[in-house]
């Protein structure tokens, strides 16, 4: 008798259809995770964006702007290049123009360029931005997928607050938000203790990294493990079609720029890091911790990022709604994922 007939009847039915649904039927296709992109591009959020574009693992279902690296007017117009660049139909809604409360920062253009591209000189885009306002539009397409929209926060946070604000129950609606910066250990960027994402809006970052929802810190701590060399650009501008060969072109100048500041080993990869989080979260660990950040004085823009002792326990920060902030990175992993994405070619043209 075989090993299979000593198996009672009914429990030889039940692994037959085990083995049926295991070996026979396919492997369901892991669906692709819908995404809405507040950026505000800026060499690095172009670099994200792209990865974005081409990863088969997200559908883009929006970009909205923001202040940040630019103006959000310029924003508006570098998020509809992108756009146009991909050969996608992707709408673009344009975000705030100021903070919530705070003055506004001067854009950075020592940093990304005065036109947030490295000065490159492109011409201007020929789409528009949807007459709707970015806090509308993520509140109705969130609402209309409900648990399916992932937001991905690439520059301060204002559009997202306004969203919390013009629709409260929106956080039963979003799958997740991942957020990119802050700054934990290592020292922030324009001040001791803050990135420059969440100083220019310490008030939204504090509304948004506060709320009782599936959000994800991206800090600088973890950003700045991922470099990007001038090999690694090199590689993108000869097999990355003409994209790449932008994507190399605007961030000379960015790199250039850190390397001024000391980092002679490569750029920061702060956005695409954020967005390799989201097509690939098993590149990272990530602790759950209660987030607040500091909305006055010396300490604005500080990510205060506090550990079961504290959140569990009677005093402040007791009850706090809980995030995840990721705690560590595999650097070549990030990079791996963002040179196969971006110079991916096979099965269409690499544009
Ligand atoms: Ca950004």
């Amino acid at each position: 008798m075989s090993r299979l007939m000593t198996i009672p009847r009914k429990s030889r039915k039940s692994l037959l259809v085990w083995l049926f649904v295991v070996l026979i039927l396919p492997a369901p296709s892991r669906a692709a995770t819908k995404v809405i992109i507040d950026t505000d591009p800026g060499v690095d959020d172009a670099l994200a964006v792209v990865l974005a574009f081409r990863s088969p693992d997200l559908e883009i279902l929006g970009l909205t702007t923001i202040f940040g690296n630019v103006e959000t007017e310029l924003a508006t117009q570098n998020a509809l290049r992108l756009v146009e660049m991909s050969g996608k139909t992707i709408p673009v809604a344009q975000g705030a123009v100021k903070p919530l409360y705070m003055k506004k920062l001067d854009p950075p253009d020592f940093v990304h360029g005065k036109d947030g591209f490295g000065n490159v000189d492109l011409p201007p885009p020929t789409g528009r931005p949807i007459a709707q306002p970015a806090a509308a539009f993520i509140v109705e397409t969130v609402m209309a997928h409900p648990g399916e929209v992932t937001l991905v926060v690439l520059g301060p946070m204002t559009n997202i607050a306004l969203a919390l604000a013009l629709e409260p129950e929106l956080p039963q609606y979003v799958k997740a938000v991942v957020a990119m910066g802050g700054v934990l250990e290592v020292m922030g960027n324009v001040s001791p203790v803050a990135s420059a994402n969440i100083l220019g809006d310490p008030h939204a970052a504090d509304i948004v990294l506060g709320t009782d929802w599936n959000v994800t810190l991206v800090p600088g701590d973890t950003t700045r493990q991922v470099k990007i060399t001038d090999d690694f650009l090199a590689r993108i501008r000869d097999h990355g079609g003409s994209t790449g060969r932008f994507l190399h072109d605007i961030s000379l100048f960015y790199r250039d720029f850190y390397r001024s500041v000391g980092a002679t080993d490569g750029f920061y990869a702060h956005d695409p890091t954020a967005m390799a989080f989201v097509i690939d979260p098993s590149l990272f660990r990530t602790e759950e911790r209660a987030v607040r950040v500091v909305t006055e004085g010396m300490a604005i823009g500080e990510v205060i990022a506090a550990t079961e002792r504290h959140y569990s326990e009677p005093g402040p920060w007791f009850g706090i709604p809980k995030a995840s902030i990721t705690s560590e990175v595999d650097s070549q992993g990030v990079l791996d994922l963002l040179e196969k994405t971006l110079t991916e070619t096979i099965g269409k043209v690499a544009r």
